[in-house]
């Protein structure tokens, strides 16, 4: 099976999710979002195809790594691949955070026709969801760039069939009431 890859992997990262990660730069979107800082990860064309057990053999050599985290583009758009990724990434005790530009509420809706999104969602500890929206930029959010975005406990919200926030990333000072309606159980 191959993916789609915008980029090489990338060790050692202490942005794109909690602890030292190698992220794997997915390449395809169809969000758009206004001020996306990867808008050349748009191209469903673009990158280049590599074959998933040249990115496991590559998550072999890894060192001092604490997971693995999907960015992209939307790695949702490659659920197959990234799922089979994720499946050997945590059989090597990495765990899993992914990006994306749907919210979580909109995936298990897709996952009723698609099965690989469900298998995705299922390999993935946490998820950051939702387009970035650039009214709605802050530097104050933690690990995402829009107050609308959240950062979600994925096996949580599977049980409970709901975004389940984790809390310590909620704004709770911020006058952006989506994250805290969401986790009240209301879709914003
Ligand atoms: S979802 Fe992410 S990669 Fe896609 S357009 Fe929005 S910000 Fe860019």
């Amino acid at each position: 099976m191959k993916i789609r890859l915008a980029a090489y992997l990338q060790s050692d990262s202490i942005v794109d999710g909690e602890g030292i990660r190698t992220v794997i730069w997915t390449q395809g979107c169809p969000h758009h979002c206004l001020g996306c800082h990867n808008p050349e990860t748009w191209d469903f064309d673009g990158g280049a195809l590599v074959d998933v057990s040249e990115v496991c053999e590559i998550i072999d050599t890894l060192e001092g790594q604490d997971g693995i985290t999907f960015s992209g583009g939307d790695p949702f758009m490659q659920a197959k691949a990234c799922s089979e990724i994720a499946k050997y990434a945590r059989s090597k005790g990495l765990n899993i955070w992914a990006y994306t530009g749907y919210y979580f509420d909109e995936l298990m809706h897709l996952a009723e026709k698609k099965p690989e999104i469900m298998d995705f969602l299922r390999e993935i500890d946490v998820l950051v969801d939702g387009r970035f929206i650039l009214e709605k930029k802050s530097f104050s959010c933690i690990f995402r760039g829009s107050t609308n975005q959240s950062v979600i406990d994925v096996k949580q919200s599977l049980k409970k069939k709901k975004p389940v926030l984790i809390d310590k990333y909620i704004l709770k000072e911020s006058s952006d009431t989506s994250n805290r309606k969401r986790q009240e159980g209301i879709f914003v």
